[in-house]
């Protein structure tokens, strides 16, 4: 993008400084030109120096300021945010010592660009409650007047975030309804055969494995030697496979729980 450096002077202190335009589109260095001769003689003619002061000027004038912004009802633990503006720089021990953060994760000025994060925001002090009641308490003992939102009031919020978790405790309540009756479907994890069983070391556990050859087969319950039938040896495996599926099935059920 084109860009030319403008040498201003400060209207305040007189200071000169330099200030980068930026120009785009068709014949734009004539524009640029322009822009730039229009900085010069005037346009631009306050130094960060001096607009920074003014701002704290501003700020200063202003006093200690205080919004009220509420988080989105869908959120996980919703808060209420109390947002101090105007002059906090001077009274930022006293916002410290009442809990205040420094911080720009607050929720934007509007709902929509809240929701797309559009808007890059300016650090502030700011304190977080899920007590609407008690924050605006502690906002006002800090002397600043409290602007609640006006684009949704307090009861509203509160009636929209109660429905968002009524709806949500039913979603849940389905979900485990569906998931127990699928489980009771599922019945127990289909057992070992009865003689074996029956041989099984009280809180033995197989490796899975069966060794030998037919006619002489065996398996390892921690260790310990148990010898098996063909037979069993057959109906360990199908066994076997039949727990591993079950197994899969539970797992599949309570994903989606
Ligand atoms: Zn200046």
């Amino acid at each position: 993008m084109p860009k030319a450096t403008a040498t201003c002077t400060c209207r305040h202190c007189g200071k000169t400084f330099y200030k980068d335009l930026f120009e785009s589109g068709k014949g734009a260095s004539r524009h640029l030109e322009e822009k730039v001769h229009w900085a010069e003689n005037g346009g631009i003619d306050e130094c960060p120096d001096c607009w920074k002061n003014r701002q704290r000027a501003e700020e200063k004038a202003a006093g200690l300021t205080c919004t009220i912004r509420l988080s989105s009802i869908y959120d996980d633990a919703p808060s209420v945010y109390a947002i101090f503006g105007g002059d906090s720089y001077s009274h930022k021990d006293e916002l410290k010592a009442a809990g205040c953060r420094w911080t720009d994760a607050y929720p934007a000025d509007t709902v929509i660009a809240d929701m797309l994060g559009m808007t890059r925001q300016p650090k502030a002090w700011v304190m977080t409650s899920t007590d609407a009641d008690e924050l605006i308490a502690a906002a006002q003992k800090l002397g600043a007047p409290v602007a609640l939102p006006d684009n949704m009031d307090l009861d509203t919020w509160a009636a929209a975030r109660a429905e968002v978790l009524r709806i949500r405790e039913k979603e849940q309540a389905e979900r485990q309804s569906t998931t127990a009756a699928a489980l009771e479907t599922l019945g127990p994890i289909p057992a070992w055969p009865e003689s074996i069983k029956v041989k099984w070391p009280a809180g033995a556990t197989w490796n899975g494995k069966i060794y030998g050859k037919p006619g002489a087969r065996n398996i390892y319950l921690s260790g310990q030697r148990i010898s098996l039938t063909d037979d069993e040896a057959n109906k360990m495996e199908s066994v076997q496979r039949a727990r591993a599926q079950w197994r899969k099935k539970k797992a599949e059920i309570e994903k989606n729980a």
